[in-house]
């Protein structure tokens, strides 16, 4: 092949070369383009219509939260443990004042149940139970409003309904007046579901009379088992126990026998459990309450004394059937 013809050959291959590299670039360079655009196309699709945070500021941001999986719902941490005091463990949170109730004195919100006021102040709580009967209550609130002594006593829902005047003289004259339940059952002897009734039913019994709800319970023979203790909470009433018991049920015990314990075992702040149809201890009513207003003290309704009566640093639970004995509140000491 002649020098010419070779030089001309070798010059069209080149130029057919560059145009075939020149399609390649173009291609490129196109899709560089498309891919460019398409990905604008996603960005804008994504963006907010308006940010809180200012126009675009938030833009890859929202864009990526799209895709991401948002974790799931945290399960708030479980509260500490923190065990109760012993004795407040199955006590159910305080109910609020039911009516009737007001303008009474106030019952702090923990006292659930009630053997003894402030230990540190002369007051001492009179109380008597299984009333209303006719034989003696007379006497007694002739001897209580002689006195100036006003008191607390435990009715029993049938025989409230039995005499009622008797309910609200008592009433009337200053008295408290406490629930002693309908029946007057040991109430750990009968099924559970009858002891919320036996409450129940003497609440209202003496809130027909009266007007008034009690705020104490006293258990006949002052036994108390959990369920009563419940039953009596869930109503938001208090458990009202003693720390002195003048004994007058016991047979032929003397009025002078009935003084002279009293006058052993009160103490500031005692709760003094008697019976309103012992003709025994009303004759020594009188001097019971001179020894003991000449000692200092005061005699106050059991919500009065429990008014008075400040924080326990400890409360335990009952022990035995009501017996004086059986653990107590127990106010701080100094
Ligand atoms: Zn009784």
């Amino acid at each position: 092949m002649p020098q010419r013809h070779r030089a001309s050959l070798w010059s069209q291959l080149g130029r057919v070369l560059a145009a075939a590299l020149g399609l390649v670039g173009a291609a490129l360079l196109a899709a560089l383009l498309s891919a460019a655009t398409q990905s604008m196309s996603t960005l804008a699709l994504d963006t907010p219509a308006a940010s809180p945070s200012g126009p675009g500021t938030a833009l890859s941001t929202t864009a990526y939260a799209v895709e991401a999986p948002s974790p799931p719902p945290s399960e708030p941490p479980p509260a500490p443990f923190s065990p109760a005091p012993a004795g407040e463990q199955a006590q159910p949170p305080p109910a609020p004042a039911p009516p009737g109730v007001e303008g009474l004195p106030r019952i702090p919100p923990w006292l659930k149940v009630f053997y003894r006021g402030d230990p540190s102040r002369k007051v001492v709580a009179l109380t008597f139970d299984d009333g209303p009967r006719p034989e003696h209550l007379s006497r007694l609130l002739a001897i209580l409003d002689r006195s100036h002594v006003k008191a607390t006593f435990f009715f029993v829902g049938i025989q409230a309904e039995k005499y009622p005047n008797w309910v609200r003289m008592t009433a009337q004259a200053g008295h408290e007046i406490g629930n002693h339940t309908y029946d007057h059952l040991r109430l750990p002897l009968i099924p559970d579901c009858d002891k919320g009734p036996e409450i129940g039913r003497c609440q209202q019994a003496i809130w027909d009379i009266t007007g008034e709800r009690p705020r104490f319970v006293r258990p006949p023979g002052c036994e108390l088992d959990a369920a009563t203790l419940r039953a009596i909470l869930e109503r938001g009433l208090v458990v009202a126990m003693y720390d002195v018991n003048l004994r007058d049920d016991t047979p032929n015990l003397s009025s002078r026998a009935i003084l002279r314990h009293a006058l052993a075992c009160v103490r500031p702040g005692s709760i003094i459990l008697g019976h309103s149809n012992v003709e025994a201890t009303v004759d020594m009513l009188p001097d019971l309450i001179s020894a003991l207003q000449t000692r200092g003290y005061r005699f106050v309704t059991l919500s009065e004394l429990a008014a008075e009566t400040t924080a326990p640093r400890r409360v335990s639970a009952p022990r035995g059937a009501g017996s004086p004995r059986a653990s107590s509140i127990r106010a701080p000491r100094g």
